[in-house]
């Protein structure tokens, strides 16, 4: 069987998580096949990607150019087109990320490679490609089967093979990129989002609210709880929608993933939208008064009840013991 490959994903500088992601998960597929894994790295100066990545993978093909300083999905298909045309690999893997969803489909068609969006987990039994991914909104987990052929393409979603170390004796293998100033699209400007008062990121504890809270005003009796505990309050996405919250403190797929000690969601029906930016979490406690919210499936602990019972109760519980 040919190789695995992945794309390493960087921006700003930085090899983003998700790549880490995507060569555990590529690694495994290696192992299970008998084949190679190998990282595809597009970048300039990229001495310090390749110094991050050494030893994930058998091999690192590096074109090494600046018109790859940043994404763009135009010259990245050309670039990759001519990889995966010369290279053959069985299974491509690209992140679930803003940058996938643009580079893939079109990848896809030029490649006529089979093309699974957001997949979960992809797996190789008995010589058959297997792909999990949701379906009716998270409520289900469907496992596919895909169409036999030499080459596949997957973009896998972030928070399902979590970064693990790995000793493998890498081969750099740099190659020359025709590859010049993309016709149709530029790269003009990163722009990062205005920071807030508040960085969901880094505190050890989050306080999740969802729509349970049902009134802005109610918001009060969650941050003063927060205050208790010596969280921050984090929220999902109708929340900001409400302009309830600044967009900063959203969690999800398109808001920010944190990984805290504690997670505790609060009125928060658990779509995987919102899972996937907090399943990271060491302890996830849920309270909701729907017994059938899917956010238990990924809670440690979970109260089912209304919330407004059960914050005020939490927080003199927290009172006392302090
Ligand atoms: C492209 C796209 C991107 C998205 N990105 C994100 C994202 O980044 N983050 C995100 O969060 N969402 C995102 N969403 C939206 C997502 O699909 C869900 O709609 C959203 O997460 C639901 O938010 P919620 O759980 O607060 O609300 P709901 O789904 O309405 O759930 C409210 C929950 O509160 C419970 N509840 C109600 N009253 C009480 C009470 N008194 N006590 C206890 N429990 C109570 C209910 O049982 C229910 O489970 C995205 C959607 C799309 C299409």
């Amino acid at each position: 069987m040919s190789d695995i490959f992945v794309l390493i994903e960087h921006r700003q500088g930085k090899i983003r998580d998700i790549s880490f992601e995507l060569l555990n998960c590529g690694r495994k597929l290696a192992e299970k096949t008998n084949s190679n894994l190998t990282a595809l790295l597009l970048g300039y100066n990229t001495e310090n990607f390749v110094e991050k990545i050494k030893s994930q993978a058998h091999r690192i093909l590096v074109i090494n150019s600046e018109v790859f300083k940043d994404f763009n999905s135009e010259s990245y298909q050309i670039a990759l087109s001519e990889i995966l045309k010369k290279e053959t690999p069985f299974i491509t893997l690209i992140g679930h990320t803003a940058c996938g969803m643009d580079l893939c489909p079109a990848l896809a068609t030029q490649m006529e490679f089979p093309f699974t969006t957001d997949c979960l987990d992809v797996d190789v039994v008995e010589n058959k490609v297997k792909v999990t991914r949701q379906m009716y909104d998270g409520k289900l987990n469907a496992k596919l089967i895909i169409r036999e052929n030499p080459s596949y393409l997957f973009t896998l979603r972030a928070g399902n093979f979590p970064s693990e170390e790995s000793s493998l004796k890498t081969e750099i293998i740099n190659i020359k990129s025709s590859v010049t100033e993309p016709d149709y699209r530029k790269f003009v400007e990163y722009i990062e989002a205005v920071a807030g008062d508040v960085d969901i990121t880094k505190s050890d504890i989050v306080i999740g609210i969802g729509r349970g809270i049902k009134e802005q005003e109610n918001l009060s009796m969650i941050e003063e709880f927060a205050d208790n505990i010596g969280g921050v309050v984090a929220c999902s996405r109708p929340i900001v929608d409400a302009d309830w919250l600044p967009k900063d403190r959203q969690v999800g797929s398109s808001g920010k993933t944190i990984k805290p000690k504690l997670y505790i969601a609060i009125g928060i029906s658990g779509a995987f939208q919102h899972i996937t930016g907090m399943k990271g979490a060491e302890t996830i406690i849920a309270i909701n008064k729907d017994p059938n919210a899917p956010i238990f499936n990924e809670a440690d602990y979970g109260i089912v009840d209304d919330l407004f019972k059960v914050v005020p109760v939490l927080k003199e519980k927290v009172m006392e013991l302090k």
